[in-house]
């Protein structure tokens, strides 16, 4: 077996135990990973992704969408609005929905286009300044505008809780907010820390170094 196959395998069983028959996606995150070790993620049977940068994802995947067509492709890094129409072509889903101006921007390429890929707001839990997403406090509002009045298929929210701090009340704070919103999907956890998201109800984790090594 290769690395990555051994990697991920070990991933879903950590998975599987933290959930307790409770279904969780894992989303294999692939950025700064060839396309390469991504093939060799498909053939151990992963068919979830998740990138950062819509370029990159943009010059990696297209051929192997030919030879998959039950991929699912997540944006999980910022998104800027000159990318937008790049991100809604490509994406499945876009997990960093973080201000009203993309959503808005979101909304009419979608109009423009007739692709719907699910959206996620991403929450800035720990109020960090230097890091995207929306405050708690403002998320009733940012719900209600992209849920009613720019009509985006709102399935979500994601959250990276701040490095140097327990991650469990963030994540427990993430999964009552989406409760609170009839929100199915709640992105939570990286490899440092999945296990404590799945404990804490993340319907999706998002782990890249555990399943294809170190980045460099
Ligand atoms: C890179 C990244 C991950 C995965 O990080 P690992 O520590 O390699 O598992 C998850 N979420 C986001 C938003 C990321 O940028």
């Amino acid at each position: 077996m290769s690395a990555i196959t051994t990697g991920l395998e070990a991933v879903r069983s950590r998975i599987a135990a933290a959930a307790q028959g409770r279904p969780v996606t894992l989303v294999a995150v692939s950025k700064t990973y060839p396309a390469e070790a991504i093939r060799e993620a498909m053939a151990a049977g992963q068919r979830v992704f998740g990138e950062n940068r819509v370029q990159e994802a943009k010059a990696k995947f297209p051929g192997l969408r030919d030879e998959y067509p039950d991929l699912e492709l997540h944006l999980i890094g910022p998104l800027q609005t000159n990318k937008v129409r790049d991100a809604v072509a490509l994406f499945d889903v876009i997990e960093t929905v973080d201000r009203p101006k993309l959503a808005r921007a979101i909304a009419d390429e979608m109009q423009r286009s007739g692709r719907r890929p699910r959206v996620l707001i991403q929450v800035n839990t720990g109020l960090e300044p230097q890091k995207a997403g929306i405050g708690p406090g403002e998320l009733d509002a940012m719900v209600a505008l992209c849920r009613d009045e720019f009509g985006l298929p709102l399935a979500g929210l994601m959250c990276i809780p701040p490095a140097d701090e327990d991650p469990a009340p963030h994540f427990r704070l993430l999964a009552d907010m989406a409760k609170r919103h009839g929100l199915g999907v709640v992105s939570m956890g990286m490899s440092g820390d999945f296990e404590i998201a799945v404990a804490e109800g993340a319907t999706h984790v998002r782990v890249g170094s555990a399943i294809f090594g170190h980045r460099t």
